[in-house]
Formats: C-alpha cells, structure tokens, sequence
C-alpha cells in the first residue's frame, strides 16, 4: 500500500506585490501583506486550521491581525493570535464567533467541505481563546516598515465592517462587503442605503487596484460591483417596504446579486 495523500485545509498563493492569499479549505480567504519591519495578517479565518502556525512559515517578523468583520469565518482563526484588532461595532459578536462551539456550528454548516477536506469536528475544540480584541477604525494605518496599511470604515455586510489599503500595491481588502453576493440580510447587517454608500467608497478608494474578497478566488470583479451599486441606488429610490422580508436583487446569472431585508432598504 503506498501512502495515502493527505490533503491540506489550507492552499498559499502568491499574488502580484508581495501580497499572500492563505485559503482555508477551499472556504474563505485571508491575506497577508509583509513590509520591511513587520507584516500582517488581513482576516484569519475559521479557526480550524492554525493559521499562526501557516503565518510562521511566511515570515519571522511579528505579525498584527486585521479583521474585515466579525462573522465566525473571519474572526474565528484570531483563536491563535494574542490580539486582533476590530472595529469597535463588531467587537462584541466576535468575541461570540471566536467561541469554540461557534467555530464547531460553522464547520457543521459546511459539511462537505469539512469532508472534502479531512476536517475533524475535533479541530474547533483544539483551541479555546484569550484572544484580546483591540479597536481600530478609520484614520488608523499600520505601518509595516516601506509601506503600510490604511484603515477605513465600510459598514453594510456588518456594522463595524472594515476596509484596508496597502499603500505599495493600491490593493483594496474588503472581507465580504462587495463579494459577488452581496449579502445583508445576517443579524447586524446594515441598510441597502448604508452599504451603497460604503460600496461607492470602495470603488474610489481602489481605482485601479486590486480589490479583493473574502471568497471564491478572492479577486473582486469591478463591472460586477458597479452593477450592485446601480441595483442599490434602485432599491433606496423605492425605499422600504414590507418589514423584514428577505428579497434577492439580480440579474438574469445567480452573480452578482444582492440578498438584503426589504424593510432595511433606508
Ligand atoms: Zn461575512
Ligand atoms: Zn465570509
């Protein structure tokens, strides 16, 4: 019998301007940017995998953690650091989403990926957290030593949700703000007219640059995103309607779209 090929949880990829997507199981997205004096660590995923240990094998330097959001797929992984930084509106649910038995719902609710990937229910347990959560909102930047990472408030996918710019590159991180879903229907989400203001904020702010997501291949596709707006700036022409029923704004695809609460339209 030869050896059985053990799959990894979590894929490296080198992208352009000394920037690294880390995946984690095929599910979500963390990056990390390096400067001459330290690096950093944008989102850190579920938790499950180590991704201290991962970020130990990129650099020697020390590390500051930077969290888009407080969704468990984010902020869970801040498991493994000493602090994380947050914006304040998120810190309270991510001290929730960092709970071990969260951390187990989520990789429940992702079952086949659990599967696909050789995940262990055991691996949510491995980990109970001290983790300090620090606040940080815009006007901050984290200087990493020949280029650094500024920080900008962009609420909508979640009330303290958070943008970072790398001044080297012109990249844009956004967590799961402008995904190809865009998704504001979750608890704490804000309105349809919060996030557009948030979304045209980010196609400023990135211009040219690179925008990058918390899923899929975590590359932002800029027409796509220009057609949200265009279907936000619909949705708050009409204003709210019904209380609290989840409507699906899309074209004739299944992307993008936008997933919101028609009530929470204003
Ligand atoms: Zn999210
Ligand atoms: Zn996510």
């Amino acid at each position: 019998m030869g050896m059985r090929e053990r799959r990894t949880d979590v894929e490296i990829t080198p992208l352009p301007g000394g920037i690294t997507r880390i995946n984690e199981y095929d599910f979500v997205n963390c990056f990390f940017v390096e400067g001459s004096e330290r690096a950093c660590l944008i989102d850190a995923g579920a938790g499950v995998a180590d991704v201290a240990a991962i970020v130990k094998t990129l650099t020697d330097k020390p590390v500051t953690v930077l969290i888009t959001h407080a969704h468990a797929d984010h902020v869970g992984g801040a498991v493994w650091f000493k602090e994380a930084y947050i914006h304040p509106a998120d810190e309270k649910t991510g001290y929730f989403y960092m709970t071990w038995h969260q951390r187990l719902y989520f990789l429940h609710s992702h079952e086949y990926k659990r599967k696909s990937h050789s995940v262990s229910y055991g691996a949510a347990f491995q980990r109970n957290y001290r983790t300090k959560l620090k606040p940080i909102t815009e006007g901050d930047a984290i200087d990493l030593g020949g280029r650094k990472i500024e920080v900008f408030f962009t609420p909508g996918h979640t009330k303290g949700g958070l943008s970072f710019r790398d001044t080297r590159t012109g990249a844009l991180f956004t967590g799961d703000n402008v995904n190809p879903m865009v998704t504001l229907q979750f608890p704490f989400a804000d309105t349809v007219r919060g996030w557009l203001h948030s979304a045209e904020k980010t196609l400023a702010l990135a211009g040219d640059a690179p925008i990058y997501g918390g899923h899929g291949d975590g590359v932002i596709n800029r027409a796509d995103l220009e057609t949200t707006v265009g279907w936000a700036k619909e949705l708050v022409a009409a204003g709210n309607r019904k209380p609290n029923k989840t409507a699906v704004k899309r074209g004739d695809e299944k992307y993008p779209c936008i997933v919101y609460k028609t009530g929470k339209v204003e």
